[in-house]
């Protein structure tokens, strides 16, 4: 090779590496900016969360917490969208430079609790309380508009905050929906987090489920059979569904954060189960026949397939065979479903970034059927539903949502700002 042409290859190369450096240097010293807004703004942050705890409102009366949510947006400058679907609101922040638009939903109700608050700034709404750490949400939320408000020369593309109420009734996603939010909000990518037990200070996540996939199965009879008789027969083939490794503790919700065997393990013992709830069954007269309903906790799609096929050739080979009619899945919670693609890229950004440490993937499915209704959003754009850890062991907190004494390390409000403002401004990037 020519010397000169050896040079300027050099030379080439050299310009290349430095655009390249230059390029993550810059992209270094956003996530570096962001960290520093996050720390300005923590206490204020902390100071928005014991007000929405303080006056928590059930699903259908968020009207105080959308308010305060809604001003905050406006102060920020960003365009605001209120009375979406009841109590909803939407924030919609437009980066300087053309990019991507991506959406970051919160939830934002409380729920009824008659159990005293265990932390110094209790409800004052009687038998209200924030028990699940929406209160947590809306702030993390309203923290990330407010960080990469700072970064608006810099952001590319648009960002949508959606601040959704009646997550509780699985009311408000749907009410959202069908109001018109996305007439308003084109995402091509969506996001929400929940918190969860983990230790604070991390995020965990996995393609497709997240919960175990509650259904009710009905199964559908002729009327001229002897009731008791079928009753009993059908409880039996609901009841031999249940398919869970002998050894395995799912039903302690303990160990689900359990580094050996919980969730966030690959030796996790909460994969590949099919649980029955063995108090819930039931025979009822309807027009068609006779209907025998039993409520089921299945870890993924192919355990839910295989437990229907089953089903049916257990009765198939019986002698209820000729006056079987169907067996129907009934939905009781909307199911999650993480896009894949999206698990893995925004798990790789956020550990480049945060490190490994920080950031959890998940291989196991939580054995509560309770899911969340941001399910109903998944379908309109790929999307992530995160856990973000809320508990600190070491000084007794333990983030159990929907437990009476459940409580959250505030310091996870700070590790939610800046993961989830890094992940948008990344993913953000055309
Ligand atoms: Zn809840
Ligand atoms: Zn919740």
């Amino acid at each position: 090779m020519p010397k000169n042409v050896s040079n300027t290859l050099t030379i080439f190369f050299f310009v290349l590496v430095s655009i390249a450096t230059l390029a993550q240097t810059k992209s270094k010293s956003i996530h570096l900016e962001i960290q520093q807004r996050t720390e300005q703004i923590f206490d204020s942050l902390v100071k928005i969360r014991r007000d929405f705890h303080m006056y928590p409102e059930v699903g259908g009366e968020e009207k105080r917490t959308s308010t305060k949510i809604a001003e905050y947006l406006r102060e920020l400058g960003l365009e605001v969208k209120t009375g979406i679907g009841g109590y909803g609101v939407v924030g919609i922040l437009k980066g300087a430079k053309p990019g991507k638009k991506i959406a970051w939903r919160a939830d934002i109700d409380a729920m009824p609790s008659k159990a005293p608050d265990v932390v110094d700034f209790t409800s004052k709404h009687e038998g209200v309380r924030h028990i699940c750490g929406h209160d947590v949400h809306a702030a993390v939320a309203l923290g990330i508009a407010n960080v990469l408000v700072q970064q608006k020369e810099q952001l590319e593309g648009t960002v949508y905050f959606v601040f959704q109420p009646s997550e509780e009734n699985v009311k408000g996603a749907l009410e959202m929906i069908d109001d018109g939010l996305f007439d308003i909000i084109e995402p091509e990518e969506m996001y929400a987090m929940h918190v969860t037990p983990f230790p604070a200070g991390t995020i965990a996540a996995k393609p497709e489920e997240m919960f175990a996939d509650y259904k009710r199965i009905d199964l559908l009879f002729n009327k001229n059979v002897n009731r008791e008789e079928l009753f009993k027969f059908g409880k039996q083939a609901l009841l031999s569904l249940e398919n869970i490794d002998p050894d395995s503790k799912f039903w302690n919700m303990q160990n689900m954060g359990d580094p050996q065997m919980g969730i966030a393990s690959a030796n996790t013992i909460y994969t590949n189960f099919t649980t029955v709830d063995k108090n819930n069954f039931s025979i009822k007269e309807i027009t068609e026949g006779v209907r025998i309903s039993g409520y089921f906790s299945f870890s993924d799609k192919k355990q839910r397939d295989a437990s229907i096929a089953a089903l049916k050739k257990k009765i198939v080979d019986s002698k209820y065979a000729k006056d079987f009619n169907a067996a129907e899945l009934v939905k009781v919670f909307p199911t999650l479903d993480n896009n894949e693609r999206l698990v893995n890229e925004t798990l790789k950004q956020l550990t480049d970034i945060y490190g490994e440490d920080s950031v959890l993937r998940m291989y196991g499915v939580v054995a509560d059927g309770r899911s969340d209704d941001f399910a109903f959003f998944q379908p309109k754009a790929p999307s992530v539903y995160f856990f973000m850890g809320g508990s600190n062991y070491e000084k007794g907190i333990i983030a159990q949502t929907h437990s009476p004494d459940f409580a959250v390390d505030e310091g996870c409000i700070k590790t939610g700002v800046n993961f989830f403002s890094s992940l948008i401004v990344e993913r953000l990037r055309p």
